[in-house]
């Protein structure tokens, strides 16, 4: 069994220096510092995506980056772990899982850490380790058993675009309220089988998308003025709305017609709930209804970070087709 493991950098692949200070290292220091990836039953190859980066810099270029080095190592290795900061994981996660496409279907992790690993109480380690192991575990037919982009933390492994970072603080920097867990790592290595992602193995990668992404939050007492510079004086091609609850909007007299104003001119709207455990299907509430009645397209229980990323991807498309892909699931991102 081979895995690759692709290090784009973050606090996990931080080691100190002789005066303290930590610096990135590069990928050969990995063996130095977790030796006991020679103990694990499979040829571990580690290979850096250019220069490490804080996850903060990292965006659509990077992502298309990922996506192509996977890609090319696809037929080569039998699992992937992806070594990424944690401020930035739940974009790339939500990016690699909608342009890798269901053809790729061979398990890619993402983990990373929250003290780095040359410091000795990192929680780097076992992130990195149980990554591996989780991306070797087989079916009774040999295939792998994960066969779609994750994010595994602190013993949990979840779907990858449907986390958000939680905390800069825990080790379990990850929660993912609107979908189950898919495994977690305790005495033994737990897969919740039927949760899995299966994916459409003729589907396609994707590769085009356009970044003019806006997200605006609606808040009350927000002034007309505010919103229409975020929906119409921005120049965005698509704004994601957060909205309130399970897709509520206040009582603004004005919000109807700059939401209309908005989608005349060509602006792809779509809202997700500013409460993370939520789900934005057709609110029951009056005060939804305006949302509604301007056609903004709803998210089911996606994640911000999913949602503005598969608008950027739905942007690409022909503008005939882009409604009926916001609405289809691509990788089990919505309900
Ligand atoms: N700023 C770091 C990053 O996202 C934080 C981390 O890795 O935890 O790259």
């Amino acid at each position: 069994m081979k895995l690759l493991i692709l290090y784009t950098g973050g606090t996990i692949g931080m080691v100190a220096q002789r005066d303290g200070s930590l610096v990135p290292f590069h990928s050969d220091a990995l063996r130095a510092n977790v030796p006991d990836l020679a103990r694990l039953a499979a040829e571990v190859d580690c290979r850096s995506l250019g220069q490490p980066k804080d996850s903060s810099h990292v965006g659509p270029d990077d992502w298309r980056a990922m996506a192509d080095a996977l890609w090319a190592a696809r037929d080569e290795f039998d699992g992937f772990v992806v070594l990424h900061g944690t401020d930035t994981m739940a974009y790339s996660a939500s990016a690699l899982s909608f342009m890798l496409g269901g053809s790729f279907g061979k398990p890619v992790v993402l983990t990373g850490s929250q003290v780095p690993l040359g410091v000795l109480r990192s929680d780097g380690r076992d992130n990195l380790l149980t990554s591996l192991e989780i991306a070797m575990l087989r079916d009774a037919q040999g295939g792998p058993q994960v066969r779609e982009v994750t994010v595994f933390f602190e013993n949990r492994l979840f779907r990858g675009n449907r986390v958000y970072k939680h905390s800069a603080r825990q080790f379990d920097a990850f929660h993912s309220p609107n979908y189950p867990e898919l495994g977690r790592s305790g005495v033994e290595l737990v897969l919740h089988r039927k949760r899995l992602w299966q994916p459409d193995l003729g589907e396609g990668r994707r590769t085009a998308l356009n970044a003019n992404v806006a997200v605006a939050t609606l808040t009350p007492g927000m002034t007309e003025a505010s919103l229409r510079a975020m929906l119409l004086g921005s120049g965005a091609h698509g704004v994601i709305l957060q909205t309130l609850g399970s897709g509520n909007a206040p009582a603004w007299p004005w919000l109807a017609a700059v939401l209309t104003e908005a989608g005349a001119q060509g602006v792809r709207l779509a809202h997700v709930s500013q409460c993370r455990a939520a789900s934005t299907a057709p609110s029951n509430y009056a005060s939804g209804k305006v949302i509604q009645d301007a056609g903004v397209w709803e998210s089911g229980g996606m994640t911000l970070e999913a949602a503005v990323v598969k608008m950027m991807l739905v942007l690409a498309l022909e503008p005939g087709m882009q409604h009926a892909a916001w609405a289809a699931s691509w990788a089990g991102e919505r309900d």
